[in-house]
């Protein structure tokens, strides 16, 4: 029988955060994984010399000059910076919308022209308050935009209308009137050179790790896989939290991704990393050609056609769904939560929250700060 100071449901971002910390702290923690690897969706790997992001393409960006120092203990982070391009029928245009984009849809060369055309396509609309997503695109950008770049990706990605999304979403992306193509405003960005497994390894580095170990399965008899008795203090659960309290106020939603890789036979495939689909003909949302997040030179090339889907048990949740509906939904099962004795929620799952990695890590710098006040 081995007892811990933490158990730690799931070794993705947040689980290895709060690991690191309470080891540092002098706390003994065990850490599971359904999944047969540590680091979550921010797990990659290596084929060929190049790291592919198994889940998705993962670009750590930060105006936390905290955060970002934070990171870069586990790793040394290349110059990088995501600028996307969108290929809507035969156009192709620059992300975010910026004064490439705009000169190309518009022929156009001044901020002026620009935000000429964007006025007049939003005075013919006459929306007061953006009370969704769809208003909130027109309202920021116009129709052009939004008929070509916004509304087909945006109904692949989250399986609903453009007017049943949350406006937030949305407010992710920058529009600005420079030629600037960085996808991001913050101050701080890049890849880790070599993949971001090893931050993750890192991290956990001192604590048990065990694997391919379903966390209901040990809460039955507190007995892991291979026979081992443990008990723990406290639980860090990183799950699903719906799922935790057995959906008993109903199940949240979720959207999941599913990838087709394909290993190619040339060396440039796409000539950038993320290259987004727009149209809603096109049944992939993006093609990720991985070698170009660390300007690889390898002889062949590694992509990743990501296709948007509903969540349902047995594949891998990957976006919260907050719309209001959900968000409601989410409060009954976080004060349930909050009831509930030593055990943290934390993450995308266990908070239901589109946490980006630099809010992850925050959130789970948060919780350490908590938890040993
Ligand atoms: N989006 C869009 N067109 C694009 C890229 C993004 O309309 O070409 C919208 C879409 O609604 C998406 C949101 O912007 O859900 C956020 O995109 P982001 O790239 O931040 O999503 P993530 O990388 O988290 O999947």
């Amino acid at each position: 029988m081995k007892k811990y100071d933490y158990l730690v449901v799931g070794a993705g971002l947040f689980g290895a955060v709060f690991s690191y910390e309470a080891m540092k702290r002098g706390k003994s923690v065990l850490v599971i994984d359904k999944r047969d690897h540590i680091a979550g969706n921010i797990y990659t790997k290596e084929e060929d010399g190049i790291n592919v992001h198994v889940y998705g393409a993962h670009i750590f960006h930060t105006s936390d000059k905290k955060i970002w120092e934070y990171i870069n203990q586990f790793a040394e982070f290349n110059n990088y910076i995501n600028s996307p391009v969108a290929i809507y029928g035969n156009e192709l245009y620059n992300l975010p919308f910026n004064m490439n984009t705009f000169s190309k849809m518009w022929g156009i060369k001044t901020p002026e022209e620009a935000k000429a055309i964007i006025a007049d396509q939003i005075k013919e609309l006459n929306i007061a308050e953006p009370k969704n997503l769809e208003e909130q695109a027109l309202s920021l950008v116009g129709t052009d935009v939004y008929e070509k770049l916004i509304k087909g990706y945006t109904q692949k990605q989250w399986g609903r209308p453009c007017d049943e999304l949350p406006a937030f979403i949305i407010k992710r992306l920058p529009l600005r009137f420079t030629y600037d193509n960085n996808y991001f405003n913050d101050r701080f960005q890049g890849i880790p050179m070599g993949g971001y497994t090893q931050i993750v390894e890192k991290m956990l580095e001192g604590a048990d790790v065990v694997l391919e170990q379903d966390y209901f399965e040990l809460a039955k008899e507190h007995k892991l896989k291979e026979g081992t008795e443990v008990a723990w203090d406290k639980l860090l659960f990183t799950g699903q939290i719906d799922e935790y309290f057995d959906s008993c106020y109903g199940p949240l939603e979720y959207r999941s991704v599913r990838f087709e890789t394909e290993k190619l036979d040339c060396e440039n495939y796409q000539g950038n990393a993320v290259v987004n689909y727009t149209a809603a003909d096109v049944p992939y949302t993006r093609i990720i050609e991985h070698k170009h997040f660390e300007f690889g030179k390898q002889p062949t090339t590694i992509i990743s056609r990501e296709y948007s889907s509903e969540w349902k048990p047995g594949v891998e949740p990957y976006y919260p769904v907050n719309n209001d509906k959900n968000n409601a939904l989410y409060q009954r099962y976080a004060d349930r939560a909050a009831k509930e004795q030593n055990v943290i929620f934390g993450g995308r799952l266990g908070q239901y929250k589109y946490y980006d990695m630099d809010k992850v890590v925050a959130a789970a710098l948060d919780a350490v700060a908590e938890e040993f006040a």
